[in-house]
């Protein structure tokens, strides 16, 4: 299986960005249901290394938090613009969930992750897009924010890579206190 944990963004932070999802010819956008906040990448891991995973997920406690989505930007590779993400606003209660996850992985007996955590929701990947067009819808949808909004749950995914577009699946959802 291809795991990885995530939020599954609520409906009130997922239709704002739907509304992101125009205006940028050579966009792919990420369907409504992708939509989500990764937290641990886990990999393709064989079933028994997946239970491992699910049990320390399931021992870990932490507290909800609210969330919040401001700006937009761009990832680039090898100089060239790849994908299109909405931020997170800064929020401590999140990194620390997230470094909660990566130390329970760990212990889990999964390699550590060496880089660094960088909030994010993957909108659209870039295929044939114009530069200035690109600028542009950053530029215009900069101000972009959504939320607060409260998250009580982090979630395992499986991940089924496809050609057109991954299908993800909530596995497990683990309650925040
Ligand atoms: P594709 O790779 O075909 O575009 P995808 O990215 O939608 O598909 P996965 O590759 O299974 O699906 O990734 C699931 C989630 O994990 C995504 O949020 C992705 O950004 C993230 N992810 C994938 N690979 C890594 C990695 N090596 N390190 C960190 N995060 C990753
Ligand atoms: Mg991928």
């Amino acid at each position: 299986m291809r795991l990885f944990v995530a939020i599954d963004l609520p409906w009130d932070l997922r239709e704002p960005l739907t509304r992101l999802a125009r205006g940028l010819p050579g966009g792919r956008w990420v369907s409504e249901a992708n939509l989500h906040l990764t937290l641990r990448f886990v990999g393709e891991v064989p079933p028994h290394r997946a239970e491992e995973v699910d049990l320390a997920l399931a021992t870990l406690r932490s507290k909800r938090f609210a969330l919040s989505l401001a700006g937009v930007g761009t990832q680039n590779r090898a100089g060239r613009e790849v994908a299109l993400w909405v931020g997170v606003e800064r929020n401590a209660q999140l990194e620390h969930l997230q470094a909660k996850i990566e130390t329970a992985l760990h212990r889990a007996g999964l390699p550590a992750e060496k880089r660094r955590f960088l909030p994010h929701v993957m909108l659209a990947r870039l295929d044939n897009t114009v530069e200035e067009k690109l600028a542009a819808y950053v530029q215009s949808n900069n101000l972009f924010r959504a939320g607060p909004v409260v998250i009580d749950a982090f979630t395992l995914f499986s991940s089924q890579l496809g050609k057109e577009a991954s299908v993800y699946t909530a596995e497990v959802a683990y309650p925040l206190a």
